[in-house]
């Protein structure tokens, strides 16, 4: 019996089914089953709400998920030899955890959910990011999601918190928090999985905001901010050239010194220089 519920240990757990992890699925496994319940309190209140998570494989953080009273878990694993695993906890919460074997990149979780839905997931680190940005650029905003609460490399959650004038700002750091509040909420070092990855790890949390933080178009947005970065080091006015032909005048429209680099402009600013581009 665990430490959260009636079920075996998760050593026990993966010994019993043959779940050693493999490299090519991103398995690198958390086996303490207190650590997964403080990243599922991390969720907020789950009670009334659906959960989506990815890439349960052997069920700590679907555990963790469940006895902090999800109201139901649907779980996407591209690994068959989880599921029989996965079962026994759908046995010790009946009605309460669906499982999907499949590839998350492929699936529509939406078929499956009723909102409030919060997201939560130890995430394989080969398709995280991916994950994270269709998350972030749904059709229309606010998304389906209420939260994301999903495990990083530590750079990358970096990445997605930091602030202007650091060498982590970037295209990742803009999207996310155009429309969402996003924070690193726990770093893990690699000896809290099994087997250790060679990188630490952090936990980070995403809420929605119920409209953009500033107004622009999220395409217009989006491109303006790709090249600016795409060439990080350059003034702005030789990154944005091919962005528009006036690009100086539209830059100080914006309020932004034409000579000033990406790394420099926060968010608003971007936002500005986006309305400024779209204008005829
Ligand atoms: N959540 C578990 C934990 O915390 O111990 C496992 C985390 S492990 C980092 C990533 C999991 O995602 C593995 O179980 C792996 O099989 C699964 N996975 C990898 N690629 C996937 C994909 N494209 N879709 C769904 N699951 C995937």
């Amino acid at each position: 019996m665990s430490a959260i519920d009636d079920l075996p240990p998760l050593r026990d757990v993966i010994e019993t089914h043959g779940l050693n992890a493999r490299k090519s699925l991103g398995q690198n496994f958390l086996l303490d089953l207190n650590l997964t319940s403080k990243i599922a309190r991390q969720a907020g209140d789950v009670t009334e709400c659906d959960v989506l998570e990815i890439g349960p494989g052997p069920g700590g953080l679907t555990r963790g998920l469940l006895s902090q009273g999800a109201r139901r878990v649907l779980a996407i694993e591209k690994d068959a030899r989880c599921l029989p695993a996965l079962a026994e906890i759908s046995d010790a919460y009946p009605d309460r955890l669906q499982v999907i074997e499949g590839d998350a990149l492929e699936i529509d979780p939406l078929e499956y959910l009723t909102p409030p839905i919060r997201v939560a997931a130890n995430l394989p680190y080969n398709v995280g990011t991916e994950l994270l940005v269709r998350w972030l650029t749904p059709k229309e905003w606010p998304p389906y999601w209420k939260s994301l609460t999903l495990m990083f490399q530590l750079e990358v959650a970096h990445r997605i918190t930091a602030a202007p004038g650091s060498k982590a700002y970037g295209r990742l750091a803009i999207l996310a928090q155009w429309r969402a509040d996003a924070h690193i909420v726990i770093q893990l070092p690699p000896s809290a999985f099994t087997p250790p990855p060679k990188v630490s790890s952090a936990v980070v949390h995403l809420t929605a905001l119920p409209e953009p933080r500033f107004p622009a178009d999220a395409k217009v947005l989006s491109r303006v901010v790709a090249a600016a970065f795409g060439q990080r080091r350059k003034m702005l006015r030789a990154s944005l050239k091919g962005v528009a032909p006036d690009i100086e005048d539209r830059l100080i429209a914006a309020g932004i010194k034409p000579t000033e680099r990406a790394e420099q402009v926060p968010l608003e600013e971007f936002c500005a220089l986006a309305r400024a581009v779209a204008q005829k």
